[in-house]
This record gives C-alpha cells, sequence and structure tokens, in this order.
C-alpha cells in the first residue's frame, strides 16, 4: 500500500480525499467551496471533453458562447426555474471599490448596479433570451448549441470534483420544430452520456428518468445516468431535460411552422460537469491510488529504465527511442521517465498512484534476454514480456484493461442492485451492503418524501428498461406498477 492512503474499507471519505490530492488532480483552494484543478487532473478533464466535444459534433451540435451574468429580470421569468436556483445564486450588486480614506477597500455603494445580475448557476435563460432573435421560422429549426463554460451554485456541503461551488461543465441547449423530436433530442443525448461513462470511463450507468421531486427546476422530464460507486453510494452522472415550451413561452421565442401557423418552440437542455472526475476516481481506484481507464489516461505507459551505469542506461534508451515512435505512431501515449533523481521504486509508487494502466521497467538483464518487465495497474500483476512485438501487444493489452476495468465495475454494480419487498428490508439492505435498492412505490411525492428523510434515500431514477410488474408500495402499502431505484446518493 502505497504510504499516506488511507484505506478506503477504513474510511471511504478520506481515501478519496487522499487520492486526489495525492495523485495531484486538484486541491481546495483558499475559496471556500471552490478548488483547484492540478495539470494532471486536468489533462484528465481535457480527454473528458475532447471525446465529448466530438461526439456533440458528431450528431450536429455547434459550440458558442454566452454571457457569465444573467440580468435578475431574465432569470426570474420562467417561475419554477427561478425557484429552484433561488437558494443557491451568486448575485453582482456593485461594480466599483473605493478606497475609505483609512486605507481600506471597500465596496463603493454610489456604484450599485441599476439591475442585479446573476452569475450564471446554468445558463437557460440568457440562451432562450438570445435564441428569441435567432428563431422566426421552422427553417430555423433545429438550433443545435452547445457551451463549455463554468457556472456557480453556492452549495452549502462541498466535496472536491462531486459537489463544488464553481464546477466546469458542457451545457447543451437545443430547440425543436415539435415535442416529438425535442424528447428524441433529449434521449439521444442521454444515450451519448451513457455511452461515453460506459465506453470511455468504464462506469456502468442506469438510464431512467427522475420523479418530480428530483426534476430540473424548469423541466417537464429530467433523464438522468446514475452510477454506482465502491462505497455503495449513487453519483448522479448526467442529466438531460425535456423542458417543453417553459423557457420559450417565458422568452416569447415563437416560430412559424411549414402550414404558416405560429407556434412556440419546444427545447432540450444537457449537461456533464467535472463530477464525471469524482465518478471516474471513486468507481475503479485502489488503496494504492488511482485506477484510468486506458482511454483516458493521460499517460497509457509509463518506461522506468534501471540501471547501475551510463552505459547500461545508454543501451536502454536506444531500446525506448525505438519503441517510443511505434506506440505514439497508434494514438498511445508514452513516458520515459529516465529522471536521474528519483529511486525506480519512488517512480514506481508515483505511477501506481497517478493510474498510470501499464508500466514497463527495463533493466540491464532484461536487454540481454530481449525482455521487459510489465506491471497493469488495474490487476497490479507483472509479467515479464519479450521486446519484440510489444508495439502489438500493448494496444491489444490497453484494450483488455479498458474491458477489464469496466467489467470489474458491472460485476460489482450487478452485486448491488436488490430487491426489497418490504420497508424493513429495504433498511437492511441501505445499512447492508446499500447499493440501488429496486422496490415499489406508489407514485407519490409524499411517500418519496417520507422515505428521504427517513432513511436518507432517494429515488435516483424510474429505469428506462422498466418491466411493469404488479406489487405494492414498501412504504404506503398502496398499488405500485413498477419498481424503481432508491439509493443512497452523493
Ligand atoms: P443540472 O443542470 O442540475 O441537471 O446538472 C447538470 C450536471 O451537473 C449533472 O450531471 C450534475 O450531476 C452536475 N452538477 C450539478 N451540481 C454540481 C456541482 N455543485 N458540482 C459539480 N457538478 C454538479
Amino acid at each position: 500500500m502505497s504510504k499516506g492512503i488511507t484505506s478506503k474499507n477504513e474510511d471511504y471519505s478520506q481515501w478519496y480525499n487522499d487520492i486526489v490530492i495525492k495523485a495531484d488532480l486538484a486541491e481546495h483552494s483558499s475559496v471556500k467551496g471552490c478548488m483547484v484543478i492540478k495539470p494532471y487532473g486536468y489533462s484528465i478533464w481535457e480527454k473528458i471533453q475532447a471525446v465529448l466535444d466530438q461526439k456533440f459534433k458528431d450528431t450536429g451540435h455547434s459550440n458558442a458562447y454566452f454571457p457569465l451574468f444573467i440580468p435578475k429580470s431574465y432569470f426570474s421569468k420562467e417561475a419554477s426555474h427561478v425557484e429552484g436556483f433561488a437558494t443557491e445564486c451568486a448575485v453582482v450588486t456593485h461594480y466599483r471599490l473605493k478606497n475609505d480614506g483609512n486605507g481600506n477597500i471597500i465596496v463603493d455603494e454610489t456604484a450599485k448596479l441599476e439591475e442585479e445580475l446573476i452569475v450564471r448557476p446554468t445558463s437557460e435563460t440568457i440562451i432562450w433570451n438570445t435564441y428569441k432573435g435567432w428563431i422566426q421560422s421552422y427553417r430555423d429549426l433545429p438550433l443545435l448549441i452547445n457551451q463549455w463554460a463554468n457556472v456557480v451554485r453556492w452549495e452549502m456541503r462541498t466535496r472536491l470534483f462531486l459537489r463544488t461551488t464553481e464546477f466546469l461543465w458542457q451545457e447543451g441547449h437545443t430547440a425543436h420544430a415539435t415535442a416529438e423530436e425535442a424528447v428524441e433530442e433529449t434521449r439521444k443525448m442521454l444515450d451519448v452520456y451513457a455511452d461515453f461513462a460506459e465506453n470511455w470511463m468504464a462506469v456502468p450507468v442506469v438510464k431512467g428518468v427522475k420523479t418530480a421531486n428530483e426534476r430540473f427546476a424548469g423541466a417537464l422530464d429530467t433523464y438522468c445516468i446514475e452510477a454506482l460507486m465502491q462505497d455503495g453510494k449513487a453519483l448522479q452522472a448526467g442529466t438531460s431535460h425535456f423542458l417543453g415550451q417553459n423557457f420559450a413561452k417565458a422568452f416569447d421565442v415563437k416560430f412559424t411552422n411549414k402550414e404558416g401557423k405560429i407556434e412556440h418552440v419546444w427545447a432540450t437542455s444537457w449537461g456533464v460537469s467535472t463530477r464525471l472526475m469524482g465518478a471516474l476516481i471513486m468507481a475503479h481506484s485502489d488503496d494504492a491510488g488511482l485506477v484510468l481507464p486506458p482511454k483516458l489516461a493521460p499517460i497509457q505507459v509509463v518506461i522506468v529504465p534501471i540501471y547501475r551505469s551510463e552505459e547500461e542506461l545508454a543501451k536502454i534508451s536506444v531500446f525506448v527511442d525505438e519503441l517510443m515512435p511505434k506506440l505514439k505512431r497508434q494514438g498511445i501515449s508514452v513516458k520515459y521517465d529516465d529522471r536521474d533523481t528519483q529511486r525506480p521504486g519512488f517512480k514506481f509508487a508515483e505511477y501506481e498512484l497517478k493510474g498510470v494502466p501499464i508500466r514497463l521497467a527495463i533493466g540491464g538483464r532484461d536487454m540481454e534476454n530481449g525482455t521487459v518487465e510489465l506491471a497493469r495497474r488495474d490487476t497490479r500483476e507483472k509479467q515479464t514480456v519479450q521486446q519484440e512485438g510489444l508495439d502489438i501487444f500493448i494496444p491489444q493489452l490497453l484494450e483488455e484493461i479498458q474491458q477489464n476495468i469496466y467489467s470489474k465495475a458491472l460485476n460489482f454494480r450487478t452485486e448491488h442492485i436488490t430487491d426489497a419487498d418490504s420497508y424493513e428490508e429495504f433498511k437492511t439492505i441501505l445499512d447492508g451492503k446499500a447499493g440501488f435498492v429496486s422496490a415499489h412505490w406508489d407514485g407519490t411525492p409524499e411517500t418519496e418524501q417520507k422515505i428521504k428523510e427517513e432513511t436518507k434515500a432517494t429515488i435516483r431514477c424510474i429505469p428506462l428498461d422498466n418491466k411493469l410488474e404488479e406489487g405494492v408500495c414498501i412504504y404506503s402499502g398502496k398499488p405500485s406498477t413498477q419498481r424503481v431505484l432508491f439509493a443512497r446518493a452523493y
């Protein structure tokens, strides 16, 4: 075990923080609730961005940028939207400071804004206010826009990456001629998120619909992907909202349809944030540090020379200089760590901590034998491999590691979805192995709220692939037609 990382079984939450800090991903800033994303952490975020950005473009979207500030009057136009976000808004009231004459810098009360500005917690209002000028006819639709940005939500309990006051995200905002088209878009982007989570992050997710209690403020339907962390808690990893005509009505965005009739436009919005970093860390890592799926690892292969003389190092370096371009040509990111300021053992621990999927160690004996020592981060197994053909073996192994990490997470999740048929059983599972509990619910917000108050478990979603099944609500005993997924969540 790497020194300094709290064991996962001892204190999960401390284990998570230790990994974020010690793998050099992020740190708490001096500003409460806000984090500094460090270069290594940011390089993982850049990979996430690059893949998602391409997927958005492949599905017809373009990037644009809207202001950070939203006039309070815009923000207030959609009633349930403002109500949902009101308690977590940062508000700009003044635009100047001054010296009070005693050397103190104070807010200049004479420089009060006529209208306060809200630092965007999400951009529906400023964007729909803009769309009014962009959409007149059915020919202007669909409008498929994405924005990469930072947003601010004044969160009370923050956790690095998982819940911060300021966070980075992307927000898609689309406009459509019909409700059917908008729903189709909402579902399509949910599929994009699920595909990304499973095939890049190696995190299995449940696709589902939120209940009214958990719905985005201003949406008719919120779809989500829910992931399970290794402590049995759920994490909402992404959301896609069908907004109906709510924002079009609030901002008077109308279009002339093919029949010449004037109608309000239909809307969607969808987002994932730096919370995905938290999901990535929590889903796969172990007591030695971060475990990264190869597809998102900034360094996929690290090579550490083990040498006793300069001549030995020179021989190893000749071999490495031949191998590296062969790997790079295949799009594999590889680092040769020939620093003479650190010992191999130190380097091994560092790359384990940082989750580098494959480590090659090459010594003098290896050079004589034509071999390398290869260590997999996911299983921590070591094997001796022939130098010949490494450029074919490594890409295959990276693929296998990606699959293995996913399978492991999937098995864990399968073992942690449990049916409960009574409230007692439900509570026993939550306090035991936890995970998702699949149970009948009477469909009322009251019951959902009571269960939340009594057990801290919320309905994570109504899975999209749910089968209808006659049953009775575990809480009220009233009839129910399907099970929903409950869990304690981040
Ligand atoms: P929403 O706009 O509320 O649907 O959220 C969009 C995405 O941002 C979801 O995937 C959330 O999980 C994520 N998210 C919401 N609040 C935070 C936060 N405080 N920090 C990080 N991510 C967040």
